[in-house]
């Protein structure tokens, strides 16, 4: 089978990386910047924007491509699936009305609303600044301020991480509304959710998810969880498939969540087939949505494919035929630490086009996986872009195992001006988040 996968970061790599994997698919790639893992195992690639729907289509009927699976979230949101469906093309993705569910947050909010689904934050959007400032006084705790539009991650901002008073958080809502920051002149105001955050990601078939192990991300840019917002510095996930701070119950009231998020889809007649993550906040009170997103979460899908022992491509296409023959994910038990090398600067001014020396066989000798980003390559050279460069994840039965041949394989890339969270996955860190959330629990 020819399968297309839309995308040139490292989570289309682990993608790319399973496809590979499965029995009978033969990779093609669609790509903006020259990702040279993906471009390694593609049969051939083309290299253009990923929003581009006309090239992208024309490409994938060139190519007799028969299954697409699309990465990032800004072409769902112009309507690629829709596209290669008109084309008689399947994509394992949602359409443009159901990736709503990440596109549109105010909808998304709604839905939840509507649908009495549980872990919801109070919230309210606004386009007059004004009622805004009321409704943060009436909260009378922290809020989050966010576009309702896609952001690539960064357009929220967040009381007690980015700014303190009342004043500065109207400030940041009118800049939301003024400049249409998301696309639109409107904000949503929610109620900030203390605690710890993490990720589910699961397969939906429309109306049932299979759930993967959960992760947990690393937004800020700096060790201790300071600095900017990013896309995301690193993540880790443990053999139990839950986390150091979550247990089961936690995990099984998160699956619920999501289960409802995607029945209620279902119900609204705008049914949702694909990839689809939560990211929760753990509070005392038990798990809150933050987001619904519309794909594998970036990096949380490299923690959890190369696990993934069920034929990803028999998977995804029992996933669209809805009379699924796959009752349950075969996942290996093991523990993984992702740590993003990204350009000095990222998160303020990345220094772009510096050069990466990294050794692919001293990664792969250290027993750790090589998942490539955003970078370019000019005469043999890797580069920087002004995005992250590349992923690599150490794999183990424990998880500080997984950090130190993590580490170790670092070792293997090199260069002068590159930048890596090494505190990801370590002892210290994870036992912060314990005791942050017994704290919160009342349990010290
Ligand atoms: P997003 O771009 O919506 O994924 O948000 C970026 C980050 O902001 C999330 O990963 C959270 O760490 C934080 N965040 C967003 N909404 C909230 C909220 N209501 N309460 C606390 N933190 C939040």
């Amino acid at each position: 089978m020819n399968v297309l996968v839309v995308g040139g970061g490292a989570r289309e790599h682990a993608i790319c990386d399973a496809v590979n994997r499965s029995k009978d698919a033969k990779l093609f790639s669609v790509m903006k910047n020259l990702n040279p893992g993906i471009a390694k195992m593609s049969i051939d690639y083309l290299l253009e924007k990923e929003t581009n729907v006309n090239s992208v289509i024309a490409y994938a009927k060139e190519k007799n491509i028969e299954l697409a699976l699309i990465g990032p979230e800004a072409p769902l949101e112009v309507g690629i699936v829709d596209a290669l469906n008109e084309n008689n093309i399947r994509a394992y993705a949602p359409t443009k009305d159901a990736a709503r569910i990440e596109t549109d947050k105010e909808w998304m909010r709604n839905l939840l609303k509507k649908h009495g689904v549980p872990g919801q934050l109070r919230w309210e959007s606004f386009t007059d600044i004004r009622e805004a400032r009321k409704f943060i006084e009436k909260l009378d705790c922290e809020v989050a301020i966010k576009p309702i539009g896609l952001t690539g991650g960064k357009g929220v901002k967040v009381a007690g991480d980015h700014f303190s008073t009342v004043d500065e958080a109207i400030a940041y809502a009118k800049e939301v509304i003024e400049n249409k920051i998301g696309g639109t002149a409107k904000v949503l105001i929610e109620e900030k959710a203390v605690g710890e955050e993490f990720t589910l990601q699961a397969f939906s078939n429309g109306n049932r998810i299979f759930t993967l192990p959960a992760v947990q991300d690393h937004k800020r840019l700096l060790p201790g969880d300071r600095g900017p917002n990013t896309g995301g510095m690193g993540s880790y996930s443990c053999s139990n498939g839950l986390l150091p701070f979550l247990s089961r119950k936690d995990y099984d009231k998160a699956t619920r969540i999501l289960q409802r998020v995607v029945s209620a889809m279902d119900t609204e007649g705008c049914t949702y087939v694909g990839p689809i993550y939560g990211q929760f906040m753990l509070t005392a009170d038990g798990p809150k949505i933050i987001e619904i997103n519309a794909r594998f979460g970036d990096p949380e899908n490299m923690n959890v494919l190369p696990l993934l022992k069920t034929d990803f491509i028999e998977l995804c296409n029992s996933m669209l035929d809805s009379t699924s023959v796959i009752k349950k994910l075969d996942i290996e038990n093991k523990s993984t630490v992702c740590k993003y090398v990204v350009p000095e600067g990222y998160g303020t001014k990345s220094m772009v086009g510096k050069k990466i020396n990294v050794d692919e066989n001293g990664i792969l000798d250290s027993g750790a996986r090589l998942f490539y980003a955003s970078v370019n390559k000019t005469n043999d050279d890797i580069v920087t872009t002004s995005s992250r460069s590349l992923a690599v994840v150490g794999i183990a039965d424990e998880l500080s195992e997984a950090e130190n041949i993590c580490e170790k394989a670092l070792n293997h890339v090199k260069g002068d001006h590159i930048f890596i969270r090494h505190d990801i996955g370590t002892k210290d860190l994870i036992e912060k988040r314990i005791s942050h959330m017994n704290l919160l629990r009342g349990r010290q």
